[in-house]
């Protein structure tokens, strides 16, 4: 474990602000400065940069994103007790860190920004992990507020994130994420690595916003995935009827086979469809 500033260890921290772990809330800290700092350098250079980060904790990568430049870190956490302790690394690096007592999911980060770029940074707790991300993905107006996120899931997730077509794990979070963004996998972490270790391998990933996506709208582009890949089993002539529309007529004028299933069509087709859907009920 390298040093990188002089605060006390985090171990330290969590002892002193009697910051046991909670299941509940999804704690699984992760100590090692190294990864940390991995993790705040995958963000990118941050100089100039606002970050908002979900889920602070003791503040790990907190500290690793402030030493590695971040303009300032706008931090949303739920435990008081983490609140303590982060006060301590406010205080060492003086107007760059809000932190925020709340719930990330109500949290509505834009008032917070001061114009300059923004990116969200998080280890976040797996329980809203997914929730989250969605609500980041149908940000309006798009291009939306941040420029990246760099997020750690759980690998599953991860993997449905970025899933293409024909994989198992595509799905709805794939072709929204792929709609709305370019997706990787940055790199693994192991259980070992957190305190205390879950269950399962984590995934840092990358979503950067696309500029320009296919246009369509988003709510159609729910619809027709939800009713696709509700029952991916079947051919779409036959899941799509759940949408209460002529279903081979919206197949037909997206140009898709009404024999294929929800995940062999690419992210386009399924933006064709949304947009034939949202035309017949417009
Ligand atoms: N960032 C820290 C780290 O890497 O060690 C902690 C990550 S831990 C996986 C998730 C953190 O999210 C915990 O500190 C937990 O208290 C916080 N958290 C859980 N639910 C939250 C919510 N709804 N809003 C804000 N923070 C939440």
């Amino acid at each position: 474990m390298s040093a990188i500033d002089d605060l006390p260890p985090l171990r330290d921290a969590i002892k002193r602000h009697g910051l046991t772990p909670k299941k509940s809330l999804g704690q699984n800290f992760l100590l090692d400065l190294n990864l940390t700092g991995r993790i705040a350098r995958a963000a990118g250079p941050l100089e100039g940069v606002d970050v908002i980060e979900i889920g602070p904790g003791p503040g790990g990568l907190t500290r690793a994103l402030l030493a590695q430049g971040a303009r300032r870190v706008i931090a949303v956490e739920r435990d008081e007790r983490a609140v303590a302790a982060l006060a301590e690394i406010a205080a060492r690096y003086p107007g760059r860190l809000d932190v925020v007592a709340g719930d990330a999911l109500t949290f509505d980060p834009r008032p917070h920004l001061s114009g300059n770029r923004a990116r969200i940074v998080a280890n976040l707790p797996y329980n809203i992990a997914t929730a989250l991300l969605v609500t980041w993905l149908t940000a309006e107006p798009w291009p939306p507020w941040f420029d990246r996120l760099v997020l750690m899931f759980q690998r599953e997730v991860a993997g449905r994130i970025v899933a293409a077509p024909g994989s198992k794990a595509y799905g709805r979070l794939s072709v929204l994420a792929g709609w709305r963004s370019e997706a990787r996998i940055l790199f693994d972490i192991a259980p070992s690595a957190f305190v205390p270790p879950p269950k399962v391998t984590s995934s840092v990933v990358e979503l950067i916003p696309r500029a320009d996506p296919l246009a369509c709208e988003r709510r159609a582009l729910e619809r027709v995935t939800q009713a696709a890949f509700g029952q991916r089993r079947k051919m779409l002539r036959q899941s799509l009827k759940s949408l209460g529309t002529d279903a081979l007529a919206l197949l037909s004028t997206a140009g898709i086979d009404p024999t294929a299933r929800a995940e062999d069509i690419p992210v386009a087709g399924f933006v064709a469809l949304a947009r034939a859907f949202a035309d017949a009920n417009g």
